[in-house]
């Protein structure tokens, strides 16, 4: 399949040639033409999946497409009237910004992304503005790119409902409404938010709706705000993270840990890596003790200026900051094709952020590495994992750095994810089979089989995992 074959505006296919991408990929090939069509869609993908294209190009085709008929009546565009009123010696009045179209996302790291990738996929589209209104930025900025009427509105709720409240902005003629991620949204609680904005626009928008599950409180929100939607459902090889080798250290201690960690930043194929913490605290404190131990390290974390933010990540971006020592912040929207290595310094609260954290390497069809530094108390949660992902991840041991404590012992009777039966091809232990020289793999693939049931609900799991935010369900939970 091809691009030109999904029927795409010549502006943008030439867009797309200088990105370089030749095939569209699973969920762009359904999606675009569908959207094209006009259809609401809800989409089950993952970050990695290709999602932003395949929401934005088709929006692209529709406004390149009638931006032809409006030069055809010879309309005019509200910008242009605000530019002949000028030329008329009129003081433009304020008038509040009236996007066609609105992606809603869960970060500010997220909207920036879609924002870029948008300015890239229009490269050659006449009239078509995409600004991103974020919390944390200046208001007289926000209040600048309002004014310039901007097309393509991307924002995270709470800030959009500030201008909306204040009259900046009116959805009264917006043509497409999209929620990236939006099961991170209600995650975050902007259910209330959402309904809101969405009350706020037509009726007879496109609503396209991108979500890692449909199942749940998303996908009943999903099923009322749009309609009679196309479903489309991709678990695409970025989404089951093929291209990533994953791997478990176990350690005995916060020292044993930082030394592992020191050693493996080391590896000689890291080119940029992230090292994920639970703590904004321990982002710094980690960043600083890196930068001492002579890597180029810097810390990504929510308490930070959007300023700083964006700085770090264009460091990142250009290769001057190699580790990023970040909380769950830049566990989504972070797509920098140098980072080989992921590093879970401590587990994430939930199986699905392992999912994200572990997906800002491999991007784009890259090879990664993702390994999480694991105390014996927090087997449990890795078992967690495995169950959300279907997937085994095998444990690792280095020489010079074996835990304590044997891993054969933390870890068996062997582990299968839920849904493993007899037989079934994927591997068990080491499945990648590549441990280097001098490394062991203490995974046993023929161990007996765990009874499932009762283990993943235990204490430990509970205080690490159990809805601590109120409006979070861990995986253990469902
Ligand atoms: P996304 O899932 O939208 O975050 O995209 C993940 C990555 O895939 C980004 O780096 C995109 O630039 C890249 N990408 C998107 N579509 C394609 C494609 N058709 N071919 C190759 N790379 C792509």
């Amino acid at each position: 399949m091809t691009f030109e074959s999904l029927g795409l505006h010549t502006s943008i296919l030439r867009a797309i040639a200088d990105t370089g991408y030749t095939t569209p990929t699973a969920v762009q090939a359904q999606a675009v033409p569908a959207a094209i069509a006009g259809r609401d869609l809800l989409v089950s993908s993952q970050t990695g999946s290709g999602k932003t294209a395949a929401f934005m190009l088709p929006a692209l085709h529709k406004f390149a497409a009638a931006s032809e008929n409006l030069n055809v009546a010879n309309g005019k565009t509200p910008n242009q009237e605000r530019q002949s009123a000028r030329s008329r010696g009129e003081r433009p009045r304020f008038q509040a910004a009236k996007p066609k179209m609105l992606v809603l996302t869960p970060t500010r790291e997220l909207a920036l992304q879609v924002t870029t990738a948008t300015d890239k996929y229009s490269a050659y589209s006449r009239r078509v503005k995409a600004v991103s209104i974020l919390g944390g930025m200046p208001y007289p900025k926000q209040m600048q790119l309002l004014s310039r009427n901007p097309e393509i509105l991307v924002a995270t709720p709470g800030r959009l409902i500030d201008h909306m409240e204040s009259g900046k902005i009116d959805f009264s003629e917006l043509e497409i409404l999209v929620l990236d991620e939006a099961d991170r949204m209600l995650d975050m609680g902007f259910i209330e938010d959402i309904e809101k904005i969405v009350a706020a626009t037509p009726e007879n928008r496109q609503t396209m709706l991108f979500s890692a599950t449909l199942d749940g409180v998303v996908g009943s929100m999903a099923r009322r705000i749009t309609n009679e939607p196309l479903i489309i459902q991709i678990a695409s090889s970025a989404t089951k993270h093929e291209n990533i080798q994953q791997k478990v250290h176990f350690v005995d201690d916060l020292s044993h840990k930082n030394r592992l960690l020191d050693h493996l930043l080391r590896d000689q194929s890291l080119d940029q890596a992230v090292v994920f913490t639970a703590t904004k605290r321990d982002a710094d404190t980690i960043a600083d003790r890196l930068n001492i131990a002579g890597f180029a390290a810097a810390a990504l974390h929510g308490d930070m200026h959007q300023g700083a933010r964006n700085r770090t990540l264009d460091s990142l971006r250009r290769g001057q900051v190699r580790v990023l020592v970040a909380t769950d912040v830049a566990a989504r929207g972070i797509d920098v094709p140098g980072i080989t290595h992921v590093f879970n310094y401590d587990l994430p609260k939930f199986p699905e952020d392992y999912v994200h954290r572990i997906g800002r390497t491999g991007r784009a069809g890259r090879k990664g590495l993702a390994v999480s530094l694991v105390n014996h108390a927090e087997s449990i949660n890795v078992k967690r994992i495995e169950r959300f992902t279907k997937q085994l991840i095998p444990v690792d041991v280095i020489e010079g750095f074996e835990p304590k404590k044997s891993a054969i012992a933390m870890r068996s009777p062997a582990r299968k994810p839920s849904g493993w039966k007899p037989g079934d091809k994927r591997k068990t232990g080491n499945s990648f089979g590549n441990s280097k020289p001098g490394q062991r793999s203490f995974s046993k693939p023929n161990a007996a089989p765990r009874s499932e049931g009762g283990g993943y609900a235990g204490g430990a799991a509970k205080s690490r995992f159990g809805d601590a935010n109120g409006n979070r369900r861990s995986f253990g939970d469902r």
